[in-house]
């Protein structure tokens, strides 16, 4: 973990080290917002004080080298749906509104513009293409991983900067380990209905609902599920670091929608290409 000179603490990946890039995934200390948002959040929409907000983007800013003006957030409703942004979409999300909407990935090949995901237990995937110069940030909650938006953002870097996934360098960051990850039948039959070699990452438990009935619950690993879904899409196995920092099981360094409900901040993975 680093304290930036500003206060903020942030996450950095080994695989970006050396490489014309900086990407980071914050925690939740060295923010400007109090309450339930102590103390860097990064939504607008939940109640925070938005002045509070402005100055958490500005510090963010500052450990990516840029300012405020020069980021780009995303429009997270858990789709598979990416978008290549530039300059002409600098501040959206921050200093102006956005022009787009059901947006959960974005890349960009413009140095100096940093583009955003909010996140607050969903699972962060930062890309990097070294060949192309290319960038990318995902929001791979259960449903964007459902849907794979991994290969969406692959396949769509490809088309359009003709990346080879095999050149690609990825980081998953801090977000639900596979005991924290804990849904029902339904939930766990839709991952083993769109791939059934997902089985391999659950495991089940009976256990009392509030009841007092037996219940069966299923644990997913979605981070193993993301890692297969990047090699499935041709990305080296080797080229991925995954983070074992569990956003539900370290309440001190991370918001966690599992922990805390809709009250509460949302942390951000960003990169910005130098
Ligand atoms: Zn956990």
């Amino acid at each position: 973990m680093t304290i930036a000179k500003n206060g903020v603490s942030y996450y950095s990946f080994s695989i970006f080290d050396n490489q014309p890039v900086r990407a980071l995934f914050t925690t939740r200390n060295g923010g400007a917002s109090h309450g339930c948002f102590e103390s860097l959040n990064f939504g607008f929409s939940s109640g925070d004080d938005p002045d509070c907000v402005r100055q958490n983007y500005e510090r963010l800013a500052e450990c990516l080298g840029t300012n405020v003006t020069h980021l780009v957030t995303s429009a997270q409703t858990h789709t598979n749906h990416v978008l290549v942004v530039d300059e002409r979409h600098a501040g959206m999300g921050v200093t102006r509104p956005k022009d787009f909407s059901d947006i959960d990935a974005l890349i960009t090949a413009t140095p100096g513009l940093g583009i955003v995901t909010a996140h607050a237990d969903c699972t962060p995937v930062q890309f990097f293409d070294p060949v192309h110069r290319v960038i990318a940030c995902a929001h791979s909650g259960w449903m964007g991983t459902l849907e794979n938006i991994s290969a969406a953002v692959i396949s769509t870097m490809t088309a359009r900067f003709q990346t080879d996934p095999s050149d690609l360098l990825i980081a998953i960051g801090p977000a639900l380990c596979q005991d924290c990850f804990e849904v029902d039948e339904d939930v766990a039959f839709r991952f083993f209905d769109a791939d059934p070699s997902y089985r391999r990452f659950h495991y089940t438990r009976r256990i009392s609902n509030p009841a007092g009935d037996a219940v069966t619950k299923y644990y997913l690993d979605l981070k193993r599920i993301i890692s297969l879904e990047l090699t499935n899409a041709g990305v080296l196995l080797e080229h991925v670091e995954v983070s074992e920092l569990c956003t539900k099981c370290h309440p001190d360094l991370f918001f966690s929608h599992r922990n805390m409900g809709v009250k509460r901040g949302v942390m951000a993975s960003a990169m910005i290409l130098l």
